[in-house]
């Protein structure tokens, strides 16, 4: 490991002037942008949240995942190192994520450490000592362990030194009970302030409903704090919600026409599917490895590395896969189980494509998912107030999924963001019909609402629809509900269409399910205003196949290998073969360093390279991607490899 400091030994904090500071030479933000990182530019509002944390400022960060968050803490740590300020603690709850997240900021020549449980004694005392003397840049350190008495005397010790230079607290929504990785850990956290009142903090989450952001805030004392908030369009993944037929065979279709030899995440609702999906997707050729809490944790932690470190392996999923996974290249990420909320979905989808490239969001959803997560809900231990809460926010995500108009407007409007439609998800690019559902709807709470009436019973979801479209069954004869008024009075429309009805109906409230009485239907308060013909109910024309949109042909242009990267899409022949040699290059350096391999470089980076065929090491300079270290480092193999050619 390279312990280079970065520290600017010119620089004493004595000389400082408090504020404002006038930062410049090797402590300027750009410059370190440029060549600790080798990017040309700030992206959104990463310039102003840097200067703002580097002059000392307190900040809450609500940006989209791939928005670039890291640098908004990384570079202030390097800054004000360079200033003299010492140490820059991140909080991360990311245990198994912290030697790759150290190892990126070693390849890129900055002074980082971690501790956590996976360090023996004596390697936890090696960096104990290299952060008491200020040398480290930024220490990544669970919460649990920046509450222990222990850790807290070393912040004091470096404190009075003057040599405690910032707090990033990443995943900040894990503060607060409305987000979805809620962890008790992260309430202590607010002895950072109390104790250390005078160093500055950053809190950073993509989770950032209003709710959410306001526990934020009050849980971690940032009243204080600039808030800076982006955009949270993410306008490269394309959205798709499509009705449950037969979710795995849909999901197989959906990979094969369009992400063959793609690597992607799917989300499954229990451990069992996890299972039964990885095993299925294996059977039919797809590199897939399940991910669950119920695995070991050797396991899981395998199944992560191989999703990190290898090429096209499609993880199947419950929730607990994905927090701080920044592999750039996921293609897509799919839902075979509806989530708990807006929240969930949009972190969740947001994993696809981080490096700016086209990919998928693509989510199948029924009847049983509503009824699901209704039930999860009503059977939680929570008191009342606070599942109406959860009630409200799956009603978001209902909607989202019958939504017949864009759903990008959809999901930024709730949070907070006005937009036009966006011609890129399934409403946008294939329309679907609409029909008018209301008879429908009237019709079947009607025959609900007689059945209840004729037999003291509540019924499920498939007699009412057998009774309404007149279809005579043992359970009709039984119970003599032919003789309904209702019987066969909704003969015209197709089961597909009834459930669709009842799917919404149970969706908007105007119907419930009695998860106690085997997943009966029951009438509500909402349900008097449809039958007096008071609301409508307008619904999606069910869309056949997933694959149907884009009439089964596949995307992007296959090799035999599998899709190419989209980064060396423009590629002439030669290019691609220096792209390809240069990829197998960055293989064998990731296994030496026993790091992902676009922690040494990305995609776009050997694209570049290979499209410009450099020659010397001036030729290298300016690509998106090569600092100083990274130059110094592999600028001569790099050319190695290019000159074969
Ligand atoms: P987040 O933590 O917000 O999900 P990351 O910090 O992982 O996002 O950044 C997403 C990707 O964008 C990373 O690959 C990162 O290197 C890249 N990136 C961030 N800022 C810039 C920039 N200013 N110029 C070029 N690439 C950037
Ligand atoms: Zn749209």
């Amino acid at each position: 490991m390279d312990n280079r400091s970065l520290s600017s030994q010119s620089v004493s904090s004595a000389t400082l002037p408090r504020s404002p500071i006038a930062i410049d030479g090797d402590a300027a933000p750009a410059a370190i942008l440029h060549e600790v990182f080798g990017y040309a530019q700030f992206r959104g509002a990463q310039a102003e949240i840097v200067d703002h944390v580097v002059a000392g400022g307190d900040a809450l960060v609500l940006m989209p995942t791939g928005g670039g968050k890291s640098l908004c803490y990384q570079i202030p740590a390097i800054a004000r190192q360079r200033m003299g300020r010492g140490v820059s603690i991140v909080v991360s709850p990311l245990i198994a994520l912290m030697h790759d997240q150290v190892g990126a900021l070693h390849e890129a020549g900055v002074n980082a450490a971690f501790l956590n449980s996976t360090l023996d004694w004596e390697q936890t005392q090696d960096v104990e000592r290299r952060m008491l003397s200020g040398e480290i840049t930024l220490l990544y350190a669970a919460p649990e362990r920046v509450n222990t008495p222990r850790f807290l005397q070393q912040l004091d010790s470096l404190k009075q030194r003057g040599k405690l230079s910032l707090f990033a607290i990443d995943e900040a929504h894990c503060v607060s009970q409305w987000g979805h990785d809620f962890r008790p850990e992260y309430r202590a956290l607010t002895v950072l302030h109390e104790r250390y009142p005078g160093v500055p903090r950053i809190a950073l989450t993509a989770t950032a409903d209003d709710l959410t952001r306001a526990d934020i805030v009050e849980r971690l004392q940032l009243e204080e704090a600039r808030q800076f908030v982006s955009s949270f369009d993410r306008p490269n993944i394309r959205y798709t919600i499509v009705e449950k037929k037969e979710a795995t065979t849909q999901l197989l279709r959906f990979i094969e026409s369009e992400h063959e030899g793609d690597a992607g995440v799917v989300y499954c609702q229990s451990r069992k599917r996890v299972e039964d999906v990885a095993i299925t997707l294996q059977n039919a050729g797809i590199n897939a490895l399940p991910y669950h809490a119920g695995l070991d944790a050797a396991v899981r932690q395998k199944h992560q590395d191989r999703f990190l470190r290898e090429e096209g392996i499609v993880m199947v999923a419950t929730i607990a896969f994905g927090m701080g996974i920044d592999k750039p290249d996921v293609r897509f990420v799919g839902h075979l189980d509806m989530p708990k909320n807006i929240e969930g979905y949009y972190q969740e989808t947001g994993r696809a494509g981080r490096d700016g490239a086209p990919a998928d969001a693509w989510m199948t959803y029924g009847l049983q998912d509503v009824v699901n997560q209704r039930r999860m809900i009503d059977e939680s231990p929570a008191g009342e107030p606070f599942k109406e809460v959860m009630r409200g926010k799956l009603d978001a995500l209902l909607s989202l999924a019958e939504a017949s108009d864009c759903r990008r407007v959809r999901l930024l409007g709730y949070f907070g963001e006005a937009s036009t439609p966006c011609g890129n998800c399934d409403n946008c690019i294939t329309p679907p019909q609409v029909w008018d559902g209301t008879d429908a709807a009237r019709k079947l709470l009607s025959t609900i609402y007689r059945v209840q009436q004729q037999s003291g019973i509540s019924f499920g979801a498939g007699h009412v629809m057998d009774i309404l479209r007149g279809k005579v069954t043992d359970k009709t004869k039984q119970f003599g509900h032919e003789r309904i008024s209702t019987f066969g009075l909704g003969a015209e429309f197709s089961e597909v269409q009834l459930r669709g009805v009842l799917r919404q109906l149970i969706a908007t409230g105007a119907l419930a399910v009695d998860t106690e009485a085997f997943n009966t239907l029951k009438l509500t308060e909402g349900s008097r205003a449809v039958l007096k013909g008071e609301a409508n109910v307008a619904l999606r024309e069910s869309v056949s196949s997933p694959a149907s949109r884009s009439g089964g042909k596949t995307r992007r242009d296959k090799t035999a290998r599998g899709a190419p990267s989209p980064a060396a899409a423009t590629l002439d022949a030669a290019g691609q073969a220096r792209f390809d040699a240069l990829k197998a290059w960055r293989a064998e350096v990731a296994k030496e360093h026993n790091l992902p391999a676009y922690v040494i470089f990305h995609d776009a980076t050997l694209a570049s390279i290979a499209e410009r065929s450099p020659a010397t090491l001036e030729d290298l300079q300016g690509i998106s991607g090569i600092g100083t270290k990274k130059l110094e480092a592999y600028g001569a193999d790099v050319l190695r490899v290019c000159s074969s050619f």
